[in-house]
């Protein structure tokens, strides 16, 4: 799952779509491209303009023409999932009349079968992309706007996505949807971004909305709106993204890598500030929703995560059998959320992620939510996914993490997981 990033407003979008992606390119990528609704010129409807490249971004930002001027656009980095890293299968994708354009992050699982479907209808395909099947299956939609078009689509499609979708004829917005792949908004005056990844938006505006699952919204330049995929309103109150935009540059240092081990001594101090609890010896945490009783009530502690918060999860297992006398483990959410786990009600709940959107930790999230279970999050990204989903939670307060390997935010999951372990102790 790669990166998407989107503006609509009054700004020239090329160069802030490109700075997006610059912002979002420490996720590792294959390829790149954007589009933008073109000026209308006299008499003629609005036309979207598109440019692709294999490779870096610098190598997408060579290939903008000069004259390429539009103040709506929508842009992407690609990690290949279907299709091999090439001009043709980066994204964004356009139907053959050129009146849609789609980015993308996510599989579609049932692409080929309907792949085969609109190649019996005629459909001829420009990528061997799963994607490219949502762009023809929105450019064929006979509904009368572009919100009922892209949600006629989303009904014949299985699978994970966050996807942005330009209209020639509705020019005047971005329709964005989430289902497993993170979608957030930038709310800004009189302009809206989307993106991924609050790393893409923090230096343009610090006030965003996080969609849900099967959510969907309409970005225009001086409004949104988000609505579940079967059409209903759902609020939206913008929240603070906590994190300054320096916070993201390399501060001097060589690498993210070395910056992020050298934050360690600050960030440790951040993940105790205001919780240890010297006269009492125990620690107090906020957001956990967790009374005495319910705490003594736990038998049993089920730790979930992935990669590296799995690593940090099992050894917040014994800091959890050390100090609290409850006996705990750790196992990859990737692992549990296919075996059919016996879910107890006196066992706690532990999902562990750096970023809060972890795919197969909140698709355990969710089933033991179906299931009556109660579960903490141990999160480092406020608002995320995971955290909204838990019943309560650590946060991790590591800051943000942009190196793919993980440092601070392992140092302060584990002292998160003391802390907790001293709590429930
Ligand atoms: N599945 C899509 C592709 O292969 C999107 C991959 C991504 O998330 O970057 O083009």
């Amino acid at each position: 799952m790669c990166g998407i990033v989107g503006y609509i407003g009054k700004r020239d979008v090329a160069p802030l779509l490109l700075e997006g992606l610059q912002r979002l390119e420490y996720r590792g990528y294959d390829s790149a491209g954007l589009v933008i609704t073109g000026k209308p010129a006299a008499g003629k409807p609005a036309a979207l303009k598109m440019v692709k490249a294999k490779g870096r971004v610098r190598e997408l930002e060579a290939r903008v023409p000069k004259r390429f001027s539009g103040t709506t656009g929508i842009a992407h980095t690609r990690w290949a999932t279907h299709g091999a890293p090439s001009d043709e299968n980066a994204h964004p994708h356009m139907d053959p009349e050129g009146k849609v354009a789609l980015v993308h992050n996510g599989i579609i699982d049932n692409a080929s079968e309907l792949r085969r479907k609109l190649e019996a209808d005629g459909v001829a395909f420009q990528s061997e992309t799963d994607t490219e099947v949502v762009t023809h299956l929105v450019a064929r939609s006979q509904a009368p706007t572009l919100e009922e078009k892209v949600r006629q689509a989303l009904q014949l499609i299985e699978g994970t996505y966050g996807i942005a979708v330009l209209h020639a004829d509705f020019p005047d917005r971005i329709v964005v949807a989430r289902n497993g792949s993170p979608v957030v908004l930038g709310i800004g005056e009189k302009e809206m971004f989307v993106a991924s990844d609050v790393a893409a938006l923090v230096s343009h505006t610090r006030q965003v909305v996080t969609l849900d699952d099967g959510e969907m919204a309409t970005l225009k330049a001086d409004d949104f709106r988000t609505y579940t995929t079967e059409g209903s309103r759902t609020s939206a109150t913008p929240t603070t993204v906590e994190w300054e935009a320096e916070s993201y540059d390399m501060g001097g240092h060589e690498t993210y890598m070395h910056k992020e081990i050298s934050e360690q001594v600050d960030s440790v101090d951040r993940v105790l500030r205001g919780r240890i609890d010297d006269r009492f010896s125990t620690v107090h945490l906020g957001g956990l929703n967790l009374d005495a009783r319910e705490a003594r009530g736990v038998r049993r502690i089920k730790i979930l995560g992935c990669g590296t918060s799995y690593h940090a999860g099992l050894i917040g297992a014994q800091l959890i059998e050390e100090l609290a006398r409850i006996p705990a483990d750790a196992e990859p959410a990737s692992e549990f959320r296919y075996r059919n786990p016996v879910v107890d009600p006196d066992t706690l709940y532990v999902a562990v992620s750096q970023s809060g959107e972890t795919y197969d930790v909140l698709a355990a999230v969710q089933e033991l939510k179906r299931k009556g279970a109660r579960v903490l999050g141990v999160v480092n990204v406020v608002g995320s996914a995971i955290a909204r989903e838990t019943d309560g939670g650590v946060y991790v307060h590591a800051g943000p993490e942009v190196c793919v390997v993980s440092t601070k935010c392992f140092t302060n999951t584990v002292v998160s997981f003391a802390l907790l372990a001293l709590h429930l102790g």
